[in-house]
Formats: structure tokens, C-alpha cells, sequence
């Protein structure tokens, strides 16, 4: 019987109606006789009250923060009321959800005392919205007729201890999973557990980073040796294109691991980039799908990818970049000044997105604007230094456009009217990004789109659908 970990994001466990959704998704996959181990999110927008939450203690406002965590105390107390009708099954999670708030509140006051919050309390306080939704799902699930069982996340998913964006560590995964899931599901039984929480040796609570529950679905996918990993969010799958941006755009039926990593990186918010990884290496295929819309297919991401009759399959684009341009003459001829230049913004943490040299500059472009000052006072001592915001990335990825001719002519003609500050055809080849005034953005996308998917592969893109999208939030 096939092994399939679903994941199901924030908005797939918004309110009582999202998770009763939800329930009979699952329910239909025991039904078709498959085996789902199910990790859920914190319901949606949780995360970022906690966050509040913990800004507010640690500002010393214990009120503000206690008000917070009330309104998330009556949010889950309500959902699960409107859940799990048998009064004591209910009774028992209304214990359960105040007990995890009374340890919560405990938390936010002894923050609001110390006023200082670090990655680690942080990561202590976020865990909390994972914590909650996973234990009512898991009895909401259980009122429903699947034999759901919860699991703590933070039994599984052991990482290293860099709080807030830890590294799970993938040999004591397996083994936990070996020895206390796989049993779970040998015995006919649905394991739940909370997305994105994970802890270190010392039994200690971190996360995965934000968005990080993808990567716990497709770490227990990859530990089980699972046959298909599913994300279930409120998307039709990945589309040619933001269907916001262009009402054209076409959900993609298949697409390879290396064309939806580069768009994830590239900003696509569809799928957490780390979530490609532990799927890759073993080859298990992703399914990223609708909760509000689960007939639809959605998209299949596999290692290869067919050939595709278009040279493209997405256009991503990233917004509220800045450019940089560093130009020394100093650099003619030499040898180690873009090390010189990295290194700068190494020190500074700062991840680049695009760099693009010539014998005397050199452009890079971050999404981060509040390390720039400095970035800049150091680089400057070295270079003349200009920076400027505002500008966007358009990505266009496919691996079709591989050793093909003709194809970065057809992407210039087709914004001719546009004004180009960078290019970069990534190393895969299988990406061409540019860097256009922010402005441009939208009307670059929507020409783009109509010249390259006018006459779109129905083998790859759900043509029929087209005119049947559900409009993301
Ligand atoms: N709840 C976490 C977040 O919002 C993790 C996730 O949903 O993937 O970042
Ligand atoms: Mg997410």
C-alpha cells in the first residue's frame, strides 16, 4: 500500500471548515487504500501573532502580548468547539489547548520580566502554533472516522541547534521515524504532527525556518521512503505565471525538481526551496495541490521532466530588489577583489541574488534593504559605490531552453520596449533572469507571457483548465 505524506498548509487549516475539509481529503486517501502520515501548519497567520506575541513581551509590553495570545486562545478554543462535538473528547482538547496557553502565558510574562528575546525563546514561543493546530486536528480527524493518532513533531525532527532556521539532522530523523511512525502506520493508524518544529539533542525546541513545514513534510517523506509527498495549499499547483499578475497564466501540470527549485528560489511562493531537497535525493515526487479545490491535479514535480514543445515553463518574478553597482579601476587586471567585495557581504549576512561583472564592476542585487547602509560604508572603501532600489527580477525558467538558439533573442524582442539593467543566464542553463525597473514588472510579465505561451503544450500546461482557475488569496 503507497506511503504518502500530506502536508497541509496554513490556509488548509484555517477555521473549522478549512480542517473538516481537510479530514475528508485524508479520509479519501485511507479510503483509496493508501497509507497517509499527515503534517499540518500552525492555522494561518498564527505564526505571526506569536512573533507579535514575543516582540511585545520582550518590548516590556506584557498586556499587549497577554491580549494577543487570548485572542489565539479563543481562536483555537472556538475552532475546536465548532469541531469535535462528542463532549468528552471535547473537553479533553479545551484542557489540552489551555494547558499549552497557561504554559505560553508563563513564557510571554517571564519575556515581558527579562525583556530580551532570543532565537531561542523565539523559537519556543513560534512552536506553539504548530503545537496547538496538530493536536485538534488530530482529534478532529479522530471524530471524523480516520484513526488519527498525534505525534509531537518535536520527537521526530531532530536538528542541530541553530534556532530559527535549524538543520535537521537526517540520519536521527530515519531512525525516529523508523522506530516510531512506520509502527504507527503498520498498525492501520494516521500519524499527525505539526509542521516547521523540530528539537536539538537537548531535547529543546527550534524550527525549521519560516515556511519551514514544507520541509518537514518532504524530511518525513524522504525518512519513510514515502511514495509521493503531497503539499496541499490554496493554489491549483504552480502556474505559468502570477495569475494575479496575468489572468492568462496556466497551471503546470509536470514540472522537474531543478526548474521548481530555481523558481522557488526565485521567489514562486508556492513551495519552501529546502522542501526540493530531501525529495530529490531520493527521488520521491511532490505533488503540490488545492485543499479548496482537490479534484483539480495540480502539479507534479518529478525529477525529470518530459519535453516540453515550449522553451519555458514559468516567469517568476521578485520585486523590491536593489541593485548595486560597485566599479573600481582598481579591479583591471587583478585578482581577488570580488572576493574582497563577497566577503563584505559574507560579513554582513546578506544573500545575493544576482551578480553580473565586467573588467571594472561589478552589479549585485539583495532583497534586503536594512543591511545596505553598511554594506555600502564598507564597500566603499574599496569602490565608488551607487545602490538603487525599486527594481524587479523577472525569471524565466524551462529546461527546454538548454542549448536551443534563438531563445534570449525572443525574450529582448518580446519587452523590446522595456529597460533591461541586468542579465544572467544561470549556471543550469535552465534559467534567464533580468533586472527591470519595478514599474515595468507587470506589463514585462504579461508580454512575455502571451508571446511564449500563445500556443501552450497541452501535455504540460492544463489548457482545458484554463478558464476554470481559483483565484489565489
Ligand atoms: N507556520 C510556519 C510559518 O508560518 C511554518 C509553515 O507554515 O510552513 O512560517
Ligand atoms: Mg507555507
Amino acid at each position: 500500500m503507497s506511503l504518502v505524506v500530506m502536508k497541509f498548509g496554513g490556509t488548509s487549516v484555517e477555521d473549522a471548515a478549512a480542517i473538516a475539509r481537510t479530514a475528508a481529503i485524508v479520509a479519501g486517501r485511507v479510503a483509496a487504500g493508501k497509507r497517509p502520515v499527515v503534517v499540518v501548519s500552525a492555522m494561518s497567520k498564527v505564526t505571526d501573532q506569536l512573533l507579535a506575541c514575543a516582540a511585545a513581551a520582550s518590548r516590556g509590553d506584557r498586556t499587549g502580548a497577554l491580549a494577543i495570545s487570548q485572542r489565539l486562545r479563543s481562536r483555537h478554543r472556538d475552532t475546536a468547539a465548532a469541531l469535535i462535538k462528542d463532549a468528552k473528547n471535547c473537553g479533553a482538547i479545551q484542557t489540552a489547548i489551555e494547558q499549552e496557553f497557561e504554559t505560553l502565558d508563563e513564557v510571554l510574562r517571564g519575556l515581558a520580566a527579562i525583556l530580551e528575546l532570543t532565537p531561542r525563546i523565539s523559537d519556543l514561543i513560534v512552536s506553539y502554533g504548530e503545537r496547538l493546530s496538530s493536536v485538534m486536528i488530530a482529534e478532529a480527524f479522530k471524530e471524523r472516522g480516520i484513526n488519527s493518532v498525534h505525534i509531537d513533531a518535536r520527537e521526530i525532527i531532530l536538528t542541530d541547534s541553530q534556532y530559527q532556521k535549524a538543520i535537521p539532522q537526517d540520519d536521527l530523523i530515519e531512525e525516529r521515524c523508523t522506530r516510531l511512525v512506520l509502527p504507527l502506520l503498520d498498525a492501520g493508524q494516521v500519524p499527525v504532527m505539526g509542521g516547521f518544529i523540530g528539537s536539538n539533542e537537548a531535547g529543546i525546541t527550534t524550527t525549521l525556518g519560516r515556511g519551514g513545514s514544507d520541509f518537514t513534510g518532504a524530511l518525513i517523506g524522504g525518512a519513510l521512503h514515502a511514495d509521493a509527498i503531497e503539499i496541499w495549499t490554496d493554489v491549483n499547483g504552480i502556474m505559468t505565471t502570477d495569475p494575479r499578475i496575468c489572468p492568462d497564466a496556466l497551471r503546470v501540470k509536470e514540472i522537474s525538481f531543478e526548474e521548481a527549485a530555481e523558481l522557488a528560489y526565485f521567489g514562486a511562493k508556492v513551495l519552501h526551496p529546502a522542501t526540493i531537497l530531501p525529495a530529490v535525493r531520493k527521488n520521491i515526487p511532490v505533488l503540490v495541490l488545492n485543499s479548496k479545490n482537490p479534484s483539480n491535479d495540480g502539479t507534479r514535480i518529478i525529477s525529470l521532466a518530459p519535453h516540453c514543445r515550449s522553451p519555458f515553463k514559468c516567469i517568476a518574478l521578485k520585486r523590491k530588489l536593489t541593485i548595486i553597482d560597485v566599479v573600481a579601476s582598481r579591479m583591471l587586471m587583478t585578482h581577488g577583489y570580488l572576493k574582497t567585495v563577497f566577503d563584505i557581504f559574507d560579513k554582513h549576512q546578506c544573500p545575493v541574488d544576482m551578480v553580473s561583472t565586467s573588467e571594472v564592476s561589478v552589479s549585485v542585487t539583495v532583497d534586503s534593504t536594512d543591511k545596505l547602509p553598511a554594506i555600502a560604508a564598507d564597500l566603499s572603501r574599496i569602490a565608488d559605490v551607487k545602490y538603487e532600489g525599486c527594481k524587479a527580477l523577472i525569471c524565466m525558467v524551462g529546461e527546454d531552453i538548454r542549448g536551443q538558439r534563438g531563445i534570449s533573442a525572443q525574450v529582448f524582442a518580446a519587452i523590446k520596449h522595456v529597460n533591461v539593467r541586468m542579465i544572467s543566464q544561470g549556471a543550469s542553463e535552465i534559467n534567464m533572469s533580468f533586472m527591470i525597473e519595478e514599474e515595468d514588472a507587470e506589463e514585462a510579465v504579461r508580454s512575455l507571457h502571451a508571446y511564449f505561451f500563445k500556443d501552450p503544450d497541452p501535455a504540460i500546461f492544463d489548457v482545458e483548465g484554463r478558464n476554470t482557475l481559483v483565484t489565489p488569496q
